[in-house]
């Protein structure tokens, strides 16, 4: 009945462990939810003023395919002030989230049978959006090295018809922040083998620790021409539901979205873009830095509560608002006990046990990890995490 294409993906496992825990709460379970993408806060009053203020102006037309001019002056400012290079609205284009971002570069980039190198765990949208494209996902494992994948894996996975890397740092799902060397020999590599690299910051804002997060470009310049960079505010701003993401890179790609995305969406929404400028315009930082502090004591409280994990090891949670556990040692051999043997068997069971839902490694190509999200209020996180060390610590 469907096209073949149709048949490549399923729905985001993400989104079905959201549904999971939605049909839990409706069916009168009380439910902790840790499987949100998205962080628990109040609009930024920048958004709002801008997003009222456009509409009292009566902004409701069209706007240029990607985006409007004044938006993506400001986006090219922003992102020579993230490089510390110079970027131009033409090298800059608005899309309807990252996610549209991304599938943009897919879809300019890739031919039928291009392979594209992703470290796994990976965001599942990753692959699915590569074979919608024709192209086919090559895997690089990162488990064994903190989930930051080897440069020599990496290289080790490429063949004559390796076309792009997937570059993912503050990294979905693992929290993995790459570090300095393990860019530079991505992108060495990229610019001698002439590879595209796909690199989403998305979670860029959110570093803990000591860790910093590096824009490849700022890492080797001659790599910008190779980089397209993917970035929005649906993490940044808390501001997953208005659809605001860009894609920067060369002016000839930034022209191939612009036809591509004329025939796809159009432009993203006209009201989230004026909001979105007059944030970039007017914005001070003091809404972000809020955002930040929000989560760094979210992830205390977090870390606080799994330090109790007896068999499972504390998340690094370098970067992003996930712990990420590796669930390996509970996994190994079949117990017995309820014959539970695989993450997506104790996500089941924490969500009818302990009423905590989690999103399985299985959905980002790990069957040991399990993710869960400390974007939720701190009182709620406390109690779903404890209620977690109590299940997995159960687990002889
Ligand atoms: N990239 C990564 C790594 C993500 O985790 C997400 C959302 O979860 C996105 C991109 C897409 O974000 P959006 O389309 O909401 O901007």
């Amino acid at each position: 009945m469907l096209a073949q294409r149709a048949n490549l993906i399923r729905s985001s496992g993400t989104a079905t462990a959201r549904a999971a825990a939605k049909a839990a709460a409706e069916a009168g379970k009380e439910v902790i939810d840790l499987t949100a993408g998205e962080i628990w806060s109040n609009l930024a009053p920048g958004i709002r003023d801008g997003a009222i203020e456009a509409i009292n102006r009566g902004i409701n037309r069209y706007t240029d395919t990607i985006g409007v001019m004044e938006l993506r002056e400001a986006l090219a400012r922003k992102i020579s002030l993230d490089t510390g290079q110079t970027w131009k609205a033409e090298e800059v284009a608005v899309t309807s989230g990252a996610k549209q971002a991304l599938f943009n570069a897919a879809m300019v980039l890739l031919n039928p049978g291009d392979e594209v190198i992703i470290p796994a765990p990976y965001w599942t949208t990753f692959p699915a959006q590569v074979l919608i494209a024709g192209g086919t996902p090559v895997f690089v494992d990162t488990r064994h090295n903190g989930y930051v994948p080897r440069v020599a894996d990496i290289k080790a996975a490429v063949t004559d018809r390796t076309r792009a890397i997937v570059i993912n740092t503050p990294n979905n799902p693992t929290g993995a922040v790459y570090d300095v060397p393990t860019l530079l020999g991505v992108a060495d590599f990229a610019v001698n083998r002439n590879l595209w690299i796909i690199f989403d910051e998305c979670y860029g804002d959110f570093v803990h620790g000591h860790h910093t997060h590096h824009p490849i470009t700022s890492i080797i310049p001659e790599v910008r021409s190779r980089t397209l960079i993917v970035n929005g505010f649906s993490k940044s701003l808390a501001l997953t539901g208005w659809r605001i993401g860009y894609i920067a890179g060369l002016k000839e790609v930034i022209n191939a979205v612009n036809a591509f995305q004329s025939h796809t969406t159009s432009n993203p929404n006209v009201i989230a873009q004026h909001a979105v400028l007059a944030h970039l315009q007017c914005g001070d930082g003091g809404y972000q830095s809020r955002l930040r502090s929000q989560l760094a004591s979210a992830r205390q409280i977090g870390l606080n509560v799994l330090s109790s994990l007896k068999r499972v090891r504390v998340p690094k949670a370098a970067g992003g608002f996930y712990f990420y556990l590796d669930l390996s040692h509970l996994l190994q051999p079949a117990t017995g006990i309820g014959g539970l043997t695989t993450t997506d068997d104790i996500v089941d069971s924490l969500l009818s046990d302990a009423g905590v839902a989690a999103v399985s490694g299985t959905t980002f190509g790990d069957p040991t990890g399990l993710r869960l999200s400390y974007g939720i209020p701190p009182e709620k996180l406390r109690i779903g995490l404890s209620r977690l060390v109590e299940v997995l610590n159960g687990w002889e």
